[in-house]
């Protein structure tokens, strides 16, 4: 089902720049800037099974789309500098924004250089547990069982399930299945449960996983003192915020914005919501941002920038550049609005 919508996005977004399309929803749908959504920035790996690869770009694509917007004389601004335009409403001159989630360490050895050359700042959203190295990455676990077996034993509810995951398009189908049963379930902490017993079932070591991927404190800190690095919050535990009660939801974006300042003695004023998207972050975790004391808070939901974000600060819409669509074409498509238009349903705003 995922390969279909894939297709379909890949056909939708050529389609989009074959017909021109894009230069006619421009006007509408282009807004006043982006905010881009990256996570991984490393080389391709050649493994056949990589079901999380819609997490990564290479880094000379990082560099295509940096080369883009400099040719396409597009500012590259911090989120202090987006809040600040659009409060002030200085719409003169187009802009965006690179946003990265995780804190992966890759951002430090494959991103960072990228952007010195081209003089572009970033953000980078730091969940506190990724960083002291006790964080829990269960779609990386749950693709490492995946990848090292032929078949998997999964308990849904009280019946244990016997999964092929023999071929490449086994383990993708497995993965898929896997991923949305697991995003389905009432609480982190059952997604929690559910990867562990898979994880102890199959040999993998999950606990190595957060210290081989993200940034510690000590590696953050010299990152964040870069004159080109913006840290900001992701929540403690990189939990759906909006399956939490309200109490939690407050304590888990107002202690991880704690706990990074006094690591890293930076103002973090910008937040991420973990995963973003409808189910993970709605008004209330909008309102609990703003009270919380954030600037500016992104979602996942897709979207361009517009002069009405300004009332929707803790909500703002991103574009995400998928690892699955790494191709210069795209890039007129992607900041004229219409990819994200095409898949939010033709909407501008989207924030209730
Ligand atoms: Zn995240």
């Amino acid at each position: 089902m995922k390969q279909i919508r894939n297709n379909v996005i890949r056909a939708g977004l050529g389609a989009l720049y074959f017909t021109g399309a894009h230069h006619l929803l421009r006007p509408i749908f282009a807004g006043v800037g982006a905010i881009f959504m990256l996570h991984h920035v490393r080389p391709p790996r050649d493994t056949g099974f990589q079901p999380n690869h819609h997490l990564e770009i290479a880094p000379e694509f990082l560099s295509a789309i940096l080369a883009y917007l400099r040719a396409s004389d597009i500012d590259i601004i911090t989120m202090d500098e987006l809040r600040r335009r659009l409060v002030e409403r200085d719409f003169s001159r187009r802009f965006a924004c690179v946003t990265l989630d995780d804190g992966y360490r890759d951002n430090r050895d494959f991103a960072l250089p990228v952007l010195r050359e081209f003089d572009a700042p970033c953000t980078v959203y730091v969940a506190s547990d990724f960083a002291e190295g006790i964080g829990r990455l269960w779609w990386v676990a749950l693709e490492m069982v995946i990848a090292k077996e032929s078949t998997i034993e999964v308990k849904f509810g009280d019946v244990a399930t016997h999964l092929d995951t023999g071929t490449p398009a086994a383990k993708q189908a497995a993965f898929d299945r896997l991923h949305g049963w697991l995003r389905g379930l009432p609480g982190e902490q059952d997604i929690q449960r559910e990867v562990s017993a898979l994880c102890a079932r199959h040999g993998v070591d999950e606990s190595t996983i957060c210290r081989e991927l993200c940034m510690s404190w000590d590696e953050l800190k010299p990152f964040a003192d870069d004159p080109l690095v913006t840290i900001g919050a992701h929540s403690i535990t990189h939990c759906n915020l909006a399956r939490q009660t309200e109490e939690i939801a407050g304590h888990e974006m107002a202690t991880s914005r704690a706990r990074i300042e006094n690591a890293l003695q930076h103002p973090v004023l910008h937040l991420a919501y973990p995963y973003g998207d409808r189910i993970a972050a709605g008004p209330r975790e909008f309102d609990l941002a703003r009270a919380a004391g954030f600037k500016t808070a992104v979602t996942t939901r897709p979207g361009m920038v517009f002069p009405e974000s300004a009332e929707h600060l803790t909500a703002l819409q991103r574009v995400s550049l998928n690892g699955n669509y790494q191709d210069e074409r795209i890039l007129p498509v992607l900041t004229s609005g219409a990819a994200t238009a095409m898949w939010n349903g033709f909407r501008r705003i989207d924030a209730a």
